[in-house]
C-alpha cells in the first residue's frame, strides 16, 4: 500500500506497525482532548472517509475507513514530526541557495524539539521587517499586512483567491472565525483581523463549492500547525483525494502560541463571565502577555493576564513548539514590532517574490525587536518540550517519537477501537 511507503520516508519506521485506523486518530489525539483542528486529516485522506462535525467543530468518519493509515501520519499530533519540514536555519546570503534536506535518521537531533540547526533562532529567513499597509484596510489586527498582500496578489492576477478566516453568519456565533476562500477583494477585507479559534481550515480545500478555474492558485493564511499539514501534503506524494493541495501556491503562517476553543473563550469566559456585548467588540488581541478586548467606541472591555484564560485554550497547543510558522512562506505576527505594524519574516524565494509585489502598498522599515521574537519562541518551545516529555515518559530522552509511543496514546491494545456507528 502506497500510504505504508509514506510512513517509512515521513515516521522513519523501520518496520511499519500495521494499518492505523481512523478510530485511533480519534482515541489519541481528538477523543484525548490533543486536537488543534487543522483540517489536515480531513484534507489528507484519499478516500474523503473524514468530515467536520457540526457540533463539534471537530473531524468525524463519514464514510468507510480503509485503514490507509495516512491521517494518523499526517496530522501534527499524531505521527507527523512537523521539524523534519523546517528548512534549514541560514543566513540572509545563502539562505536561497541551501536546498531543503528531509533526514529521516530518528537518532539524529534534527528531530529533537529542542537544539540542532533547524530550530535555531528565527529560522531559514531571508528578509525580517517591520511592516505596515500604507492604507490599511477597516478591522486590520495589527499592520494590515496579510490583507494589503492578499489584495495586490488578487489584483496582480498572482492568485485566484485565498484561504483566510471570516466573521461567522450565524448570529448565535458572534466573533467565531470560519475558513473560507476569498475570491473578491471585498471577501478578503471582510475576514480581517484575528479570530482566537481554529478553523479546520484545510477542510476547506476541497473546492467544489468555489468559483475558480480548473488549476487554482491559492494563497493559505494560516497557523503554524495548518502550513505544517500542508507543507507535509506538499512534500509527499500521497493517493489524492477531493482536497486540492495542488492549489496551494502561497503560505503565510500567522505566528501562534496558542489558539482557544470557541465557546468557552468567547461565550463562556468573555460573554457570560465577564458580561460582555460581543456585537460591540471590534478587536480580540492576545499581545505581551494579556488578553485584550476593545469596543468600537475605543474603550476596553477585557485586559487580563492571559494565564486567566488558559483553561479555554486548545490542550494540543501546549504540545506545539513552531510559535515562527517556520515551515511557511511568510511568517507575520505582531511580536517584535511596535503597535500598528507587523513582524514579517520572508522564508523563501515564493514569499520574496510576494512580498515584493505587494511592496508598493506597504510601509517597510528594520524589525523593531528580533529577540522579542527567539524569546517567545524559545518558550513556546520549553513548554512544548515539558509537555510532551510529562505525557510519553517524564523520565525519558528528549528524543521524541511519535511512532514508538502510539502505544502510549492509544492504550495498550493494538487491535483498532471498534465502535458501535
Ligand atoms: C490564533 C492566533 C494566535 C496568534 N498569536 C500570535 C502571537 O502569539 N504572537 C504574534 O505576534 N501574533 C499572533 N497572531 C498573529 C496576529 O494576531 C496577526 O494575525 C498578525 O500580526 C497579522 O496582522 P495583520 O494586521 O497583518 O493581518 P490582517 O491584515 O488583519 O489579516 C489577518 C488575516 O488572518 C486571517 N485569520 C484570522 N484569524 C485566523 C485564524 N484563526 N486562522 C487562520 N487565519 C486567520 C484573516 O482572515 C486575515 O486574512 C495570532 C493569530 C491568530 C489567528
Ligand atoms: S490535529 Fe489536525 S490532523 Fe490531527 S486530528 Fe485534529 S484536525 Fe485532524
Ligand atoms: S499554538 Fe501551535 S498548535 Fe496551537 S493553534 Fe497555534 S500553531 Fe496551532
Amino acid at each position: 500500500m502506497k500510504g505504508f511507503r509514506i510512513r517509512d520516508e515521513m515516521n522513519g519506521v523501520v518496520e511499519p506497525p500495521g494499518k492505523t485506523w481512523f478510530w485511533e486518530l480519534e482515541a489519541g489525539v481528538i477523543f484525548a482532548d490533543r486536537c488543534i483542528q487543522c483540517g489536515t486529516c480531513v484534507a489528507v485522506c484519499p478516500s474523503n472517509s473524514i468530515g467536520v462535525n457540526n457540533d463539534s467543530g471537530l473531524p468525524e468518519l463519514v464514510k468507510m475507513c480503509t485503514g490507509c493509515s495516512l491521517c494518523w501520519d499526517f496530522c501534527p499530533r499524531g505521527g507527523l514530526r512537523y521539524e523534519a519540514l523546517w528548512p534549514p536555519s541560514t543566513t540572509d546570503s545563502e539562505a536561497s541557495e541551501v536546498p531543503v534536506v528531509i533526514k529521516s535518521d530518528s537518532a539524529d537531533t534534527y528531530w529533537k524539539l529542542t537544539g540542532g540547526p533547524p530550530g535555531d533562532g528565527l529560522g531559514a529567513v531571508i528578509g525580517e521587517y517591520a511592516v505596515r499597509a500604507g492604507v490599511p484596510a477597516d478591522d486590520v489586527q495589527d499592520g494590515g499586512v496579510v490583507t494589503a498582500m492578499l489584495l495586490a496578489l488578487l489584483a496582480g492576477g498572482d492568485i485566484d483567491g485565498a484561504l483566510v478566516s471570516r466573521p461567522s453568519d450565524n448570529p448565535d456565533e458572534p466573533w467565531k472565525g470560519i475558513a473560507t476562500v476569498a475570491t473578491t477583494a471585498k471577501e478578503i477585507i471582510g475576514a480581517a483581523g484575528s479570530f482566537y479559534n481554529q478553523t479546520m481550515a484545510l477542510a476547506e480545500l476541497d473546492l467544489s463549492r468555489y468559483d475558480l478555474p480548473p488549476k487554482p492558485r491559492l494563497a493559505v493564511v494560516g497557523t503554524p500547525c495548518e502550513i505544517q499539514g500542508i507543507r507535509a501534503m506538499q512534500a509527499r506524494r500521497w493517493p489524492t483525494g477531493a482536497h486540492r493541495i495542488d492549489a496551494v501556491a502561497l503560505t503565510i503562517a500567522l505566528l501562534c502560541t496558542k489558539s482557544f476553543d470557541y465557546e468557552a473563550l468567547m461565550l463562556r469566559e468573555l460573554r457570560d463571565k465577564r458580561g460582555l456585548d460581543l456585537d460591540r467588540v471590534s478587536k480580540v488581541d492576545v499581545i505581551h502577555g494579556r488578553m485584550i478586548v476593545e469596543y468600537r467606541d475605543g474603550s476596553v472591555a477585557v485586559d487580563e493576564p492571559i494565564k486567566d484564560f488558559h483553561g479555554s485554550a486548545l490542550k494540543g497547543c501546549d504540545e506545539c513548539a513552531d510559535f515562527l510558522g517556520r515551515g511557511a512562506d511568510l511568517s507575520i505576527g505582531s511580536v517584535g514590532s511596535l503597535a500598528g505594524w507587523s513582524s514579517v519574516l520572508v522564508r523563501t524565494e515564493v514569499g520574496r517574490l510576494a512580498f515584493d509585489r505587494a511592496r508598493g502598498r506597504l510601509d517597510v522599515r528594520d524589525l523593531d525587536d528580533r529577540e522579542a521574537l527567539v524569546r517567545l519562541d524559545n518558550l513556546d518551545k520549553r513548554i512544548a518540550e515539558r509537555t510532551l516529555q510529562r505525557k510519553l515518559d517524564p523520565d525519558g530522552p528528549l528524543f521524541i517519537d511519535f511512532a514508538e509511543h502510539l502505544d502510549s496514546y492509544r492504550g495498550t491494545d493494538r487491535a483498532p477501537v471498534v465502535r458501535d456507528r
